[in-house]
């Protein structure tokens, strides 16, 4: 198989249907000829990720519920007995209670706030602590990320906070891997319409007023999510290590409002 991951073995954590980021990002590595194992959270979304892996040539369909360790040290085990070493992983998960990814962030209960940081920030850690042992040759992790984390975002809340938190993890876990030639880095992905994004409240509104303020005036798709990230996986990132690539129809520079945008 020839393209810039030929010859690379990576795990793909956070498939859940045909619209997932990490569908996009499966799609263009099996393309470019890597070769993938996926997890999935819990059995009802195995039946939806078992053929979505095969059509990119994986048998390797693994369970795993990032929020408990023992389920993470169980798919790391499953893994090994398939491959001896690990090229990259792509973990593309993050969850909090849909009941407060709407109003206001003030009124965040602690139970939420800290099953939100488990799942969608330490579990991000607690795979490269598995992963780093697989990784022999080196290798590359990218996280999904998002621009809530910078700025504040209507009804984002604490998934902001912890994005904030995942993108400074990003660079402590670059720093404390690189010496092994692992790279650590983070797509910040401009606002699509997945399962995840369908919970943020207002979350039509927010796609609109992308596409009408974007400095290309329009949303991003998966597949160009998976195209920027072959670069972050490949080794054309040879160098480069935590850091935040946006992938956001340049969204992130912009300061106001486009004045010929329509009044929303
Ligand atoms: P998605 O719903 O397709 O994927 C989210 C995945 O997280 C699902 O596969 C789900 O099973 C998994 N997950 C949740 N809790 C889990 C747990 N306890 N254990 C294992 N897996 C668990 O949605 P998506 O938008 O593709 O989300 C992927 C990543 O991209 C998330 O981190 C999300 O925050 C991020 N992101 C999304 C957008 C967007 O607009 N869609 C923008 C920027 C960043």
């Amino acid at each position: 198989m020839s393209g810039i991951m030929a010859g690379k073995r990576g795990l793909i954590m956070g498939l859940a249907n045909d619209k997932s980021i990490a569908w996009g990002i499966a799609k263009a590595c099996a393309e470019q000829g890597a070769e993938l194992a996926f997890s999935y959270q819990g059995d009802a979304l195995l039946k939806r990720v078992k053929p979505l892996a095969e059509k990119v040539g994986s048998e390797i369909v693994l369970p795993c519920d990032v929020a408990e360790g023992a389920s993470i040290d169980a798919l790391f085990d499953s893994l090994r007995e398939h491959w001896d070493r690990l090229d990259f992983v792509v973990h593309a998960i993050g969850f909090s209670d849909k009941s407060e990814l709407r109003g206001r962030y003030l009124d965040t209960s602690l139970d939420n706030f800290l099953m939100t940081m488990n799942i969608s920030v330490y579990s991000f850690t607690a795979v490269m602590q598995r992963a780093e042992k697989m990784m022999t040759e080196g290798g590359s992790a990218l996280t999904l990320t998002y621009y809530g984390a910078e700025k504040v975002m209507p009804h984002y809340n604490v998934m902001g906070l912890a994005k904030a938190a995942l993108e400074s993890s990003v660079q402590y876990l670059a720093e404390d891997l690189g010496r092994d030639g692992i790279r650590v880095n983070a797509i910040s992905a401009g606002t699509i319409k997945t399962l995840a994004a369908s919970g943020i409240g207002d979350f039509r509104y927010i796609l609109k007023w992308n596409e009408n303020n974007a400095p290309l005036r329009r949303t991003v798709t998966i597949d160009e999510v998976g195209a920027s990230a072959m670069y972050l996986l490949s080794d054309l990132s040879s160098a480069v290590t935590g850091t935040i690539h946006h992938v956001d129809s340049g969204y992130h520079v912009i300061g106001m409002k486009n004045p010929e945008a329509p009044d929303m």
